[in-house]
C-alpha cells in the first residue's frame, strides 16, 4: 500500500512526467528544419548557450549557423524549446515575468512598462564612448554597483569592428561594451561563459530577439537545471533589423586604409548608416538592404518587449536615450541610478512616444506579413 506522503509523492512525479514529453520529443534535427533550414534563425545564440552539442560555425558555402557538432542527439528537446523561432507564446511569458505587476502597468503596441524616460549618463566617461545617453552601461554600473548582479553580459568589438562577447565584471570592463555593433552576433553565448566562470546575479544586454530566448529558457516548465536562475537583469535594446557580418567587408572598402581601426562609431539615422572616421561616411540603407538578416524579415518585436528594462535612441534627443521599465526590477534599476547620480532622467512628451509606436506597428506588420 501507497502511504499518504508516498502517494504525494507519487502524484508530484506523475505531474513531472505528464509534462516532460512536450519537451522532450524534439531534437536538433527538428531545430534545424523548423528553423535553420526556413532562413528564420535569427542567430541569437539561445539554443548553443545551453547545449554544448551545438557551435554556431561557418560551414559549407562559408555560412555561419548553429550545428550539431557531436555523434549523438539525445533529443532532450531543450534547443527547440528555447529557440524563439520555433514557437513564441508571448502572452504566456508576459503573464510569467509582469505577473499581477503587469496589471498596473501600461499595455500597448511597445509592451507592458511602468514607467518611460529620456535618460543620459551623469558619467562624463561612459558619455564620451556612449552610442546615445550611455543609458545601458550606466544601468548596468549601478546594479553592479549595488550588488544586484556580479557581472554582465555584454557586445564589445576587436579591431575591426567583428563582435565579441564579454563577461563584465569591473565599472572598467563595462565601458568596453558601449556603443552600437550592427552586426549579428549569438551573444547569449556570453550567459554560459557567465554560468561557467562563476557568476551568481547575471545581467544581460542583447536584441529583443535575444531577451525572447533568455525569457523561453527561464519560463520553460523544464526538469533540467541550465543555471537560468542566476541571471537576474535583461536590458533589451531597441532593434528594427541587423545586418550580417559581409556589411563589415562592404563598409571596409569605403574606408581610409582599407581597415576599420579608425572608426570611433556607427549609427543608423533616418535612411543612412552613419561611420564617424575623421570624416563622417554616409551609407544610404538603400545600398545595404541585401545584407539584412535572413531572420530579421519575421521579427515582430521592435522594443525588447520581454526585457526588464528597455533602451533605444527614438523617442529621444540626440545625446540621450529612451528607457522603458517593464518590471519591478527593473523600475528599481532606474529609480536607485537616478538617486545615487548614475543617470539624469526626463519625461518624454507624449508625441515622442507616438514616433516609437509607429516604428513599432511598422515591424510589426512587416514581421507578420513575412511570416505567414
Ligand atoms: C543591431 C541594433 C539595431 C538597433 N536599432 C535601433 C533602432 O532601430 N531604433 C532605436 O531607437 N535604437 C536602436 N538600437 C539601439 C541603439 O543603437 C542603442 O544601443 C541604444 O539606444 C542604447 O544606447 P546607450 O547609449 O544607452 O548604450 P551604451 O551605453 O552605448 O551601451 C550599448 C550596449 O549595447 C550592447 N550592444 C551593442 N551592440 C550590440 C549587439 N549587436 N548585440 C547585442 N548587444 C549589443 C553593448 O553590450 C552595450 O552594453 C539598435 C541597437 C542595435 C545593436
Ligand atoms: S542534446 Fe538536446 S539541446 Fe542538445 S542538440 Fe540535442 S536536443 Fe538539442
Ligand atoms: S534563432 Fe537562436 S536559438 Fe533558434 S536556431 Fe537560431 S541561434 Fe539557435
Ligand atoms: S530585427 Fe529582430 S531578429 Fe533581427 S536582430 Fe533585431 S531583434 Fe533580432
Amino acid at each position: 500500500m501507497v502511504e499518504e506522503a508516498d502517494a504525494t509523492e507519487v502524484k508530484m512525479e506523475e505531474r513531472k512526467y505528464v509534462r516532460l514529453p512536450t519537451f522532450l520529443e524534439r531534437g536538433f534535427l527538428d531545430l534545424r528544419n523548423a528553423v535553420i533550414a526556413q532562413r528564420i534563425c535569427c542567430f541569437c545564440g539561445t539554443c548553443a548557450a545551453f547545449c554544448y552539442k551545438i557551435d554556431i560555425l561557418e560551414g559549407e558555402g562559408g555560412k555561419i549557423e548553429p550545428r550539431f557538432i557531436e555523434e549523438y542527439d539525445t533529443v532532450c528537446g531543450q534547443c527547440y524549446a528555447y529557440c524563439p523561432r520555433t514557437f513564441l507564446p508571448q502572452s504566456e511569458i508576459e503573464r510569467r515575468i509582469f505577473g499581477e505587476e503587469g496589471k498596473g502597468a501600461e499595455r500597448d503596441i511597445l509592451g507592458v512598462y511602468r514607467s518611460f524616460y529620456a535618460v543620459r549618463s551623469k558619467k562624463e566617461d561612459i558619455l564620451k564612448r556612449a552610442q546615445d545617453g550611455g543609458a545601458v552601461t550606466s544601468l548596468l554600473a549601478y546594479a553592479r554597483d549595488e550588488g544586484l548582479i556580479d557581472c554582465a553580459v555584454i557586445t564589445t568589438v576587436d579591431n575591426q569592428w567583428k563582435p565579441v562577447t564579454k563577461v563584465a565584471r569591473s565599472y572598467e570592463e563595462l565601458k568596453e561594451g558601449a556603443g552600437t555593433k550592427y552586426t549579428l552576433y549569438p551573444g547569449v553565448i556570453g550567459v554560459r561563459d557567465a554560468i561557467k566562470g562563476g557568476c551568481e546575479a547575471i545581467g544581460f544586454v542583447g536584441l529583443p530577439c535575444q531577451i525572447q530566448g533568455l525569457r523561453k529558457v527561464q519560463t520553460a516548465e523544464q526538469p533540467y537545471d541550465v543555471g537560468i536562475t542566476k541571471v537576474k537583469l535583461l536590458i533589451g535594446l531597441f532593434c528594427m533589423e541587423n545586418f550580417t557580418e559581409a556589411l563589415l567587408d562592404f563598409v571596409v572598402k569605403q574606408c581610409a586604409g582599407g581597415s576599420l581601426e579608425g572608426v570611433s562609431k556607427f549609427e543608423i539615422r533616418g535612411k543612412e548608416l552613419l561611420i564617424y572616421e575623421k570624416e563622417k561616411r554616409r551609407i544610404p540603407l538603400e545600398e545595404i538592404k541585401s545584407y539584412v538578416g535572413a531572420g530579421c524579415s519575421v521579427c515582430m518585436d521592435y522594443t525588447s518587449e520581454l526585457a526588464d528594462i528597455s533602451v533605444g535612441s527614438v523617442g529621444a534627443e540626440q545625446g540621450w536615450s529612451t528607457v522603458f521599465a517593464r518590471t519591478e526590477i527593473g523600475e528599481q534599476v532606474v529609480q536607485g541610478a537616478v538617486e545615487n547620480g548614475y543617470i539624469e532622467v526626463m519625461n518624454i512628451e507624449k508625441i515622442e512616444l507616438e514616433s516609437i509606436r509607429r516604428l513599432a506597428g511598422r515591424k510589426k506588420k512587416s514581421g507578420m506579413q513575412r511570416s505567414t
